[in-house]
């Protein structure tokens, strides 16, 4: 065997031009895993293992140059391909000892799709290529098995007639007219399963199937083998743009101009008897990232059925026990792969009579948590460096491990309470609970009107992936560990529990029955929880509670030592923050916030919206009062209310980020959102205030704005009303020399919000450096302060190096500046954005989300470059919510900033993702 790792690298293997075939199998491939983009990734690793010396199937791997070419050229294929296919196929009839379309021997194939990046179940296969009525005799010969001859058959003219003739339902009212024979077919005999289905049974079936084509699409089925490998390549090529493909291709961001590849591949056969099987595996656990030999298996079955959820497979140790021979062969491969590949690798096999076979390798999906012990773990082996570990877990898979899990004494009351109602597979870690929907649209629909939703499947399909994507959890009665619901949820990171075998789901009357639990019937609608790392189901709403390092870290009720997940978390997030530049702050604007942000890493406040201090309880009413003043003076009167009230927010702040900066940004959101907009809050207002209804009134509606979003908000309130600016800086600074005097280091730095003109800044600034001056004097403190502006308006972007010579910092607000440069308001956009994302692909991603780099990235480089130009070495950050986004804090490393700013909770995403932007930079 040869001893070659991936990241060795010993061989780059050279492409010749026109070559449009690759061959692989056998004693070797001239292909290898580096040739993903040309091979795609299930080309280039069957290439690898063949070249391992792995038991390979021979086959070809027809390139994506192909498919580019074939959407280039009104669906056409280069003109030497024909021939470079036949000569290939002849390569693999030589292999076999097999010739395509020969009756006595028949050579069959499958055509498979495969990208340069993984698209489970989202692209077409054809299974059992080759056969036809003469071929089928041969194959009856070949397994001396007429009923397996006549399975592969029909299970062939149904995925032709699907795949390649498109029968296809796309809807989830349309039936798979496939189905519905086979269906009625088990009804008149009085059946139940497939394998009940004798000869003669299966013999009917195929000659219904192709009625029903020669029906339903007016062409006979093609009996000849040459023109079924043409038009299931075609279909391969053609699913590369079907919708399912191209929905996925949009949540993962892969580009449509990278194309699939076609695997023809030589069949081997799994449903020959009891001495065959097939199955798929993981090298180590892609739920928990155990060290251990992970995966499913069905004796008597094809692939899909293992995949499919059809029937729910025995886990690996059975095959250990069964056949010690071939699993002990496997384990070696495994351990093989592992090293090889230096990754956990999820790998298909077949078993042909008792002869082992590779048909797939790809580098695993695995959990958060997974991910997080791997790379860890693997570090400990030596298989890789820390620097990897930190690459291979990715940001926002975090999350995972900072998700909520059920309060246990709720759990066990529901337990006690017997509703714990069934239990299937534990899919994907967490606890979730939601209203139940059982269509993957009707999920859609309800997480759009701000539902919880529960999608609750018999199993799902590629077409679901949206409204898995728009659920809390994922619920399947039917399917293992690797069923598209458990990979594609795993992926997602949704909590999902899989195969829960007890639930009898009837799509028609919109319920759920338990079996032998009679008296339990759940309507649509109803809630239910899941607990997707035990794969516990129960009734009912079940309250969640924070995760492992949430408990440690935040909450304080775990000990470290107690807490495995929490001390790999801590480790990587260790190493993490020994490759990253940009430093990481929080978007906080309360001591307990802060507490949190500091607890997942926070090197400092970054914003503090003071506005939503105001909403308190006790700072609303003289709020308010400040806004009705009609005088100068009763204004003033009413800020003398706030000035205490703020001093001691602010004074908490520093006290808990002692030692750390802290921007405050003065008032920005307009007045009249301080203010009730109803007549009844209004009523009531007025007589707390003891002053006219009507005058109340009037006021609201004075202070009423077409466009309040580009109104009188931000800086224009303290340019207007100075004196509110002044009582805030007021506040800012003897809360900082409070905390000063009970020892704590503070670094208050004035942020001014919605800056345009160099002008508006400049008389901000002076009223809070006079007060500054005031203050230190009065009270005697030492601390230092800066006076700085965000960054959120085209103008302020534009004339930067003239606001420089007044701004000490800027902090770029991207919702803003988003706003403001894409015309686009920022409450209103939903209606629009969704069309302009996810069907016209207008933006990538919801600008709002990820920055759209190109326009407002844009505007952040030229004022990045004459801000430093005019004041060197000027400290730059973000505060928009894309500071919390990875491929943001990306672009954010690369111009320079200093650092990003964003919710507590996104801070270890944050701290990852510029640790992944530096080691990506190098
Ligand atoms: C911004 O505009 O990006 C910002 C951080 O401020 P706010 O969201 O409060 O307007
Ligand atoms: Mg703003």
């Amino acid at each position: 065997m040869k001893k070659r790792t991936i990241a060795s690298g010993a061989r780059a293997k050279t492409r010749p031009a026109g070559k449009y075939v690759y061959f692989f199998g056998g004693d070797g491939a001239e292909g290898s895993a580096k040739m993903k983009n040309l091979l795609g990734g299930k080309g280039a690793n069957l290439a690898e293992m063949a070249e391992l010396g792995l038991p390979v199937p021979p086959g070809f791997t027809i390139t994506t140059d192909v498919c580019t070419y074939y959407y280039q050229h009104g669906r056409s294929y280069p003109q030497t391909l024909r021939a470079e296919v036949q000569k290939h196929l002849a390569r693999i009839e030589k292999r076999v000892g097999r010739r395509f379309g020969d009756p006595a021997n028949p050579l069959l194939v499958s055509v498979r799709s495969g990208a340069r990046a993984s698209m489970p179940g989202m692209m077409d296969t054809v299974l059992n290529l080759g056969l036809n009525d003469r071929t089928v005799e041969g194959l009856i010969k070949m397994s001396g098995n007429a009923r397996f001859a006549y399975d592969s058959y029909r299970r062939f003219v149904q995925m032709y007639g699907d795949v390649v003739l498109g029968l296809k339902p796309e809807k989830k009212e349309d039936e798979d007219p496939f189905e519905q024979i086979l269906a009625k077919k088990k009804q008149q005999r009085g059946i139940k399963n497939d394998t009940e289905l004798t000869e003669q049974d299966l013999r009917q079936l195929v000659t219904e199937f192709k009625q029903i084509i020669r029906k339903r699409c007016r062409i006979e089925f093609p009996e000849d083998p040459q023109e079924q490998l043409w038009g299931a390549i075609g279909a391969v090529f053609g699913s590369w743009n079907n919708d399912r493909a191209i929905a996925y291709r949009k949540m993962n961001g892969i580009p449509e101009s990278w194309g699939t590849a076609v695997n023809v591949q030589s069949m081997v056969f799994g449903n020959l008897g009891e001495d065959s099987g097939t199955g798929v595996a993981f090298t180590r656990d892609p739920s928990s990232g155990e060290n251990v030999f992970y995966g499913e298996f069905l004796m008597n079955a094809q692939g899909e059925d293992v995949v499919a959820g059809t029937r729910t497979p025995l886990p690996m140790s059975q095959l250990q026990r069964d056949n010690p021979r071939i699993y002990r062969e496997l384990d070696k491969i495994r351990r093989q792969l592992e090293r090889h590949y230096r990754d956990v690798m999820d790998v298909e096999f077949t078993i042909e009579r008792d002869q082992l076979y590779m048909l797939q390798c790809r580098v695993g999906k695995r959990t958060g948590v997974a991910a997080i012990r791997i790379a860890l773990e693997m570090v400990k082996e030596r298989l890789i460096t820390p620097r990897e570990a930190v690459q291979r877990v990715d940001p926002e898979q975090l999350n995972q491990v900072l998700r909520p899990t059920f309060v246990e004494s709720a759990k066990k009351a529901a337990i006690k309470e017997k509703r714990n109602i069934a239990k299937g597979l534990n899919a994907g870690p967490g606890a979730a609970t939601g209203r139940v929907r059982f269509h993957a649209e009707d999920a859609e629909a309800a997480a759009a009107r701000g539902e919880s939703v529960m999608l609750v499947r018999i199993e799902t399909s590629p077409e679901d992936i949206r409204g898995m994507a728009a659920s809390q959890g994922i619920l399947t009665a039917r399917g293992g560990m690797t069923s598209h619901a458990a990979l594609v949820a795993r992926q997602m990171g949704k909590v999902c529990v899989a195969g829960c075998e007890t639930l009898q789901i009837d799509y028609e009357r919109g319920e759920i029955r338990i079996a032998e639990r009679d008296e339990i019937v759940i309507k649509e609608g109803d809630a239910i929880s899941i607990d997707g790392t035990t794969g516990e189901v129960f009734l009912g709403e079940i309250p969640t509670e924070p995760s492992e390092v949430v408990r440690v870290l935040v909450d304080r009720s775990l000990k470290p030592e107690k807490a495995p997940t929490y001390q790999r978390y801590a480790q990587l997030m260790k190493w993490a923050d020994g490759f990253r530049q940009l430093r990481v702050r929080a978007n906080a604007d309360q001591p307990d916030q802060c507490a949190n942000a500091i607890a997942f890493g926070a090197e400092g406040v970054g914003l503090c919206r003071t506005e939503h201090m105001f909403f308190g309880e006790d700072k609303i009413g003289p709020m308010r009062e400040m806004i009705l003043a009609d005088t100068a003076a009763k204004r003033k009167n009413a800020l003398a209310k706030l000035l205490p009230l703020q001093r001691k927010d602010f004074q908490g702040i520093f006290r808990v980020m002692d030692g750390l900066p802290v921007t405050i940004r003065t008032l920005d959101p307009p007045l009249h959102e301080f203010l009730p907009q109803e007549e009844a809050g209004q009523r009531a207002l007025a007589k707390e205030m003891k002053i006219p209804f009507e005058t109340l009134r009037a006021r609201v509606e004075s202070l009423h704005e077409f466009n309040p979003m580009l109104g009188f908000r931000g800086c224009r309130l303290g340019i207007v009303f100075p004196e509110v600016t002044e009582m805030q800086a007021r506040a800012i600074f003897e809360g900082a020399a409070a905390a000063e005097k009970r020892g704590a280091k503070v670094f208050p730095e004035v942020m001014i919000p919605l800056v345009g003109h160099v002008k508006e800044l400049q008389l901000q600034a002076a009223i809070v450096r006079r007060v500054a001056a005031e203050v230190r004097k009065k009270t005697g403190a030492r601390f230092k302060y800066s006076v700085g502006t965000m960054i959120e308006v085209p103008r302020g972007a534009l004339t930067a190096d003239k606001i420089a010579a007044e701004a000490e910092f800027f902090s770029f607000g991207t919702n803003d500046l988003t706003q403001t440069t894409l015309g686009v308001s920022r409450d209103d956009a939903a209606r629009f954005l969704v069309p302009y994302v996810q069907k016209e692909e207008i933006y990538e991603q919801d600008p709002f989300e990820t920055l759209d780099q190109d326009g407002v990235g844009e505007l952040m480089r030229i004022a990045t470059d004459k801000g430093r130009g005019a004041r060197p070495g000027m400290k730059l950050g973000i505060c928009g919510e894309h500071g919390g986004d990875p491929k943001t804090v990306e672009f954010c490393a690369a111009i320079g900033l200093d650092y990003v700013s964003c919710s507590p909770f996104r801070i270890p995403i944050a701290r990852l993702a510029a640790a992944h932007a530096a080691l990506k930079a190098e």
